[in-house]
């Protein structure tokens, strides 16, 4: 409704033509009927420009749903769709939003947090088993989780048990206890047992993460705001607690949980988290076998191995992400000779690291999230590198995650603001008139300017950054191969500018390429066991599909191929 400008990035025109004879329009999640081509009018072109537009798909086989290999979405509730009018998203405009979201081809939702909170972004739970008012009811959310079950997208929580709000029952009781105590008397937890849930110490006022509880002697542990203090994780009352918060929701219908800040379990002391990850990940599973845990380490690899000992099925993989991560390193040196194949090496190493500790873990990479810029911030402004940056992210292995708003390349910075979270969670960029669901966004976000189009704009446009994605997603998901199979760089693939993996699962191998270069190469298409591989997908930087002629693929600048 407001703040929400364009910069108007009007390529639309110039490839369709080349386009039309080639392309087929497929139906959705590549069930393989083919359907006739859908016609698309721009709304912005004139009638003299006005001319059909054809809906690209990839031609892939069918989709095998692997039920912990997943495409994940991450959303921002607050941010996303709006139902209502107030300018605050909801859970009835994310459950209108449904059918986008399974199109994308994504078959599994991270829901950042919904309970009952204090702030927008609602990392600060007052009440466990509440949903948010901002949000809906109980019912909106049941409503919205049985969608979901239809379409088999599963539903993973934002678990927040490292702190809760300090205006949570269990925080004000203590607190109120703790000030009406005399100077010598000690708290009987028979008393109050919301003493032992946090950690309150006696003056110490020198204790890094502390601060004052005001009106008494005490301090309490609040790693991040006083408004958010560290619960007692060592607490057994506590965990009991906790375990009926989880119960409820996985019984509810929720597919597993997203775990909050996990190196702040035990501040500076990783054993005793990993100690309560493991609590966590086998008190869900013993509730919903196939429940599925994802933790956020926000640490380097050799920090994140040590988490992976906790049995957790996956950890976010900081280390590939972000601006300063592996895969926009690579992309920064995209041409150099050597960074493809480096890209190579560094997803077989790490992806082997977490396999040597848990063969039934996988990786979690995403190339943003809620707390960093996003990729056309930091690997923009060309749209390719964009592009290119989320299909790493997406076909490199273990269930990937999208931050919504990532395949329309939404920024997440703006000038002179760096790093103001707020604008990293700006509105879902529906559309340029600011109805239709779109959001206000949090309070103190800035003037969001977008470097690309609306949705509304980029489904209409085959070189969007959003058909791109959609057509990525769907190479994903065609092959199950490349979500969960076992890599190993391939050898046969000498030219350094391409990430060349293997990757074999279940007993069947494809060749994932990827060409990390603004050049063309021209590859001679390898044999496997005596046979010579065929194209089982191709596509380009621009949308185009890729060809093979006479052996020899054409990986156009930054295309992708799947060999099989
Ligand atoms: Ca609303």
């Amino acid at each position: 409704m407001k703040r929400i400008r364009k910069i108007s990035r009007n390529i639309k025109k110039q490839c369709m033509g080349m386009m039309l004879g080639a392309i087929l329009a497929l139906s959705g999640c590549g069930s393989g009927a083919i359907q006739e081509p859908t016609e698309v009018v721009s709304e912005e072109t004139t009638e003299a420009e006005q001319e059909s537009v054809q809906v690209m798909e990839l031609e892939l086989p069918d989709n095998r749903v692997d039920d912990n290999n997943r495409m994940y979405y991450e959303v921002f509730v607050y941010s996303f769709a709006d139902s209502d009018g107030d300018g605050i998203g909801d859970l009835k405009g994310l459950t209108e939003r449904l059918d986008y979201i399974e199109d994308l081809g994504c078959n599994g939702i991270w829901l950042m947090p919904v309970n009952a909170s204090t702030t927008y972004h609602k990392y600060d739970v007052t009440d466990y088993y509440a949903i948010d008012p901002e949000y809906g009811t109980l019912e909106d959310f049941q409503a919205f989780l049985k969608e979901c079950e239809e379409r088999h997208i599963k539903v993973i929580m934002d678990l927040v048990v490292n702190h809760s709000s300090s205006k949570h029952p269990w925080f004000t009781e203590a607190a109120e206890y703790l000030r009406a105590l005399s100077p010598e008397q000690e708290p009987d937890l028979t008393e109050c047992p919301y003493v032992d849930y946090y950690h309150f110490v006696k003056g110490e006022a020198d204790l890094s993460g502390y601060v004052k509880l005001e009106g008494s002697d005490y301090y309490y542990e609040a790693q991040f705001w006083d408004g958010m203090p560290d619960l007692n994780l060592g607490s057994e009352a506590l965990r009991t607690e906790l375990e009926k918060v989880m119960s409820y929701w996985l019984d509810m219908g929720v597919g597993g949980f997203r775990l909050d800040a996990v190196k702040e379990y035990y501040t500076g002391h990783p054993d005793e988290s990993v100690e309560v990850i493991s609590w966590i990940v086998d008190y869900c599973k013993s509730v919903k076998e196939d429940a599925y845990i994802v933790g956020e380490a926000w640490d380097s690899q050799n920090a994140i191995e040590h988490y992976y000992e906790s049995g957790i099925d996956s950890l976010f993989n900081f280390p590939f992400a972000q601006s300063d991560g592996i895969i926009a390193k690579s992309i920064r040196s995209a041409g150099d000779g050597k960074a493809g194949r480096a890209l190579a090496e560094d997803i077989v190493d790490y992806h082997t690291m977490i396999r040597d500790i848990n063969e039934q873990a996988s990786d979690a990479p995403f190339l943003s999230n809620h707390d960093v810029g996003r990729a056309s911030g930091f690997l923009g402004p060309d749209l390719e590198k964009v592009k290119f940056g989320n299909a790493v992210n997406i076909l490199m292995g273990g269930n990937a995650f999208l931050y919504y708003g990532e395949e329309l390349g939404m920024v997440g910075s703006v000038k002179g603001a760096p790093g103001k979270d707020e604008n990293k969670r700006a509105p879902m960029y529906w559309n340029d008139n600011g109805d239709d669901g779109m959001t206000a966004g949090p309070p103190d976000m800035d003037e969001v300017v977008h470097r690309f189009e609306s949705y509304e704009q980029q489904k209409e446009d085959n070189e969007s950054i959003y058909h791109y994605i959609r057509n990525i997603i769907r190479i994903r998901n065609a092959y199950p191969q490349i979500g969960r199979g076992i890599e190993t760089v391939a050898q046969e693939i000498e030219d350094g500018d391409i990430v060349a993996l293997w990757k074999e699962y279940d007993g069947e191998s494809v060749l994932l390429l990827m060409n990390n270069s603004d050049q063309e190469k021209a590859v001679s298409i390898p044999e496997r066991d005596g046979r010579k591989l065929e194209l089982g997908a191709g596509l380009g930087i621009s949308g185009e599909e890729l060809t093979v002629e006479d052996g020899t693929l054409t990986l156009t600048p930054f295309g992708v191929a799947v060999l099989k």
